[in-house]
């Protein structure tokens, strides 16, 4: 089969790999339906992040079920399946507490952009739609397994209730999820902090109320003239940067909460200034399998359209072309199909 393998900073290949097999009864494998690459993704490709030896990438996926392992009973061949970019058995104490992202068995994804695709734990990672869903939703259902639900984690960590001030940082695929999930859960104002045109104009159309360009202090300050001086009830910080963490502390108010999503580097929190915040803060990969089944319902019956983060759509054999329109900012995402 083929897939993707990344050798070095800015150097992504679309080549033969491993077959994708059975290698424990507890897994299955899926033939990928369509696959995207992450804004993650572009920390080893922009060497933000080691790489070492030349590795498979992707951790995206919908698919329809190819094979399963003996002890995989909850999905049969030729299902359509959703998972989440961290696998989980959905049954040990961490998952019964809803933070299946922290399955104690749990593997992270990361063979996903290519043809077929290892699922290890399927029984309790993959969610099948009641019947192969139109193709029009699967965009949708992608972003459901990584972004849409990360989105979800960031306003459900930041505390965002009906009513409530929420304030987004970051105009990448997940600020514009957290938008969407923000508007979901009746905040009343979503600030979306964005420069960019065309983001500004889909976080408008997710729900966003108010736009700020500014960045920094600046733009702190600006949260503040908008809540009345004291900071957002909610604050979803979807970058991972020191000075989106920094915005997004700065911007929430006594009280409020940070949800934080993007995958920190070099970001550093000082003790003493949260002390005297006053400030929630919680954060981590999401635990987008509890997030599946809703989440999978609101995009087939059309309440939330997740799919147009999508706005750059190539043959997976192109993937290389995807990473660097996202790394040139060209694209806000890239869906693949193989
Ligand atoms: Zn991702
Ligand atoms: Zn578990």
């Amino acid at each position: 089969m083929r897939g993707a393998m990344i050798y070095a900073p800015g150097d992504v290949r679309f080549e033969t790999v491993e077959d994708a097999k059975i290698l424990k009864p507890t897994d299955a494998v899926i033939r990928t339906a369509v696959t995207c690459v992450c804004g993650s993704d572009l920390w080893p490709y922009r060497g933000a992040e080691p790489i070492g030896d030349p590795h498979p990438m992707g951790h995206e996926y919908v698919g329809f079920v190819e094979e399963v392992g003996s002890a995989v009973t909850s999905v049969r061949p030729g299902q359509f399946v959703v998972g989440s970019f961290a696998t989980s058995d959905n049954t040990c104490a961490n998952c019964r507490n809803g933070f299946q992202s922290a399955c104690l068995r749990r593997e992270f994804m990361s063979t996903c952009q290519a043809e077929y695709v290892r699922i290890p734990d399927a029984q309790g990672t993959l969610v099948a739609t009641d019947e192969v869903p139109d193709e029009k939703f699967w965009p949708g259902l992608l972003a459901v397994s990584d972004v849409m639900g990360t989105g979800w984690y960031a306003a459900e960590a930041a505390e965002v209730g009906p009513g409530s001030t929420a304030v987004v940082v970051g105009d990448g695929a997940v600020g514009l999820c957290g938008v969407i999930a923000a508007k979901e859960m009746g905040a009343e104002r979503i600030i979306a902090m964005s420069r960019h045109e065309p983001r500004q104009k889909l976080a408008r159309e997710f729900g966003a109320t108010d736009i700020v360009t500014e960045r920094g202090e600046e733009g702190v300050e600006r949260i503040k003239e908008l809540t009345g001086g004291i900071g957002a009830d909610s604050v979803l910080e979807c970058v991972g940067t020191a000075e989106a963490m920094s915005q997004a502390l700065h911007s929430a108010r006594p009280g409020g909460n940070v949800g934080f999503v993007g995958v920190p580097h070099d970001v550093a929190v000082d003790g003493q200034e949260l002390f005297f915040s006053h400030v929630g803060l919680r954060g981590g990969p999401a635990p987008v399998r509890r997030y599946l089944p809703g989440l999978i319902d609101r995009v087939l019956t059309g309440a939330i359209d997740p799919g147009q983060v999508f706005d750059l759509t190539l043959p997976l054999g192109e993937v290389a072309e995807g990473y660097r329109a996202m790394d040139e900012r060209r694209a806000v995402k890239t869906l693949l199909k193989p």
